[in-house]
């Protein structure tokens, strides 16, 4: 913990002395994350703390806050320490099982909902759900649909499920403990689903050491890195596809920056998909892949 001389005596006192660690420590958006922190450590609304700088903070406030200041100068990320990330307008409770839901993977949500639409009746697998973001949003905004949750993490399962009871949609969504499709496997689904979305971990093993503290240290590596190429559950994730989806059945994935060419070739290698689309983030990289299963089933396979 960073030794303070003079202990901050003010709310005013403390958000300066909260900037002026998190500045030293050279994190990011110092001004907004001091406000935050601070804000959890008064147990006060965010807006509140601007009318309070007066205020005298007393021992176990500024215990708190010293607490949460020096967890983030270790770098943890803000989302863990404040246990909430924003998705699709929703907030998901998060915590080290799960990996932080990120702005693009909202792509993926609105990739099924405008490509897929799907009908009444028709099953939806989110591959690798985590914290639950992608099934649980679809949850909230379709009717009538059959939602799989697969996670082979059982704390993961576990946080996806308290967001699904948050959000009044636990009991949509069936939460199955395995590794991506396996589960499916023993229960009839072969050729019936209609949608499998996916965000799986897409880092390749020589990119981890230069991710940045937050990731490396804090987030489940088991979410974040695939093998050598950082395709590898793209390649699996087709082939399950093909063996899972419906005739015109949807596979929806995310990858990271640069493996457009590496996905499109293991979608020509596993063979069986038409229409394959892909959809730019903000930032302007290939961010999501969009296949469809060939009409009929063909006779190679
Ligand atoms: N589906 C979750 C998300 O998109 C978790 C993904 C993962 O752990 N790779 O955030």
């Amino acid at each position: 913990m960073t030794a303070i001389l003079d202990d901050p005596k003010t709310v005013g006192e403390l958000v300066a002395w909260a900037r002026r660690s998190l500045d030293a420590a050279g994190t990011e958006n110092v001004a907004q994350e001091a406000w935050w922190l601070l804000a959890a450590a008064l147990e006060m609304e965010h807006h509140v703390l601007a009318s309070r700088m007066e205020q005298p903070v007393s021992v176990e406030q500024l215990g708190r806050a010293k607490t949460l200041v020096s967890r983030r100068l270790a770098r943890e990320p803000l989302q863990y320490i404040l246990g909430t990330q924003e998705f699709c307008g929703l907030d998901f409770g998060v915590n080290a099982s799960v990996l932080i839901p990120r702005p693009e993977t909202e792509l993926l949500v609105h990739a099924v909902l405008k490509e897929g639409g799907p009908a009444a009746g028709a099953t939806v697998v989110d591959v690798g759900t985590g914290s639950g973001c992608i099934a649980v949003t679809l949850a909230t905004i379709l009717e009538g649909i059959r939602i799989l949750a697969v996670d082979c993490s059982a704390d993961a399962l576990e946080t996806a499920k308290s967001n699904a009871i948050k959000h009044g949609v636990g009991e949509k969504i069936e939460w199955l403990k395995g590794d991506l499709l396996d589960p499916l496997r023993d229960r009839n689904f072969i050729g019936t689903v209609d949608v499998i979305v996916s965000n799986p971990p897409y880092i390749a093993e020589g990119e981890w050491d230069q991710l940045q503290p937050e990731v490396r240290k804090f987030e489940p590596r088991l979410a974040l890195v695939a093998g050598q190429k950082g395709t590898e559950f793209h390649e699996r994730l087709f082939r399950d596809g093909k063996e899972f989806l419906a005739p015109e059945g949807l596979l929806v994935m995310e990858m990271g920056q640069g493996q457009l060419p590496l996905v499109q070739q293991a979608a020509g290698q596993v063979g069986g998909y038409t229409g394959l689309q892909t959809v730019k983030d903000e930032a302007g990289i290939e961010r999501v892949m969009i296949a469809r299963r060939a009409g009929s089933v063909s006779r190679h396979g």
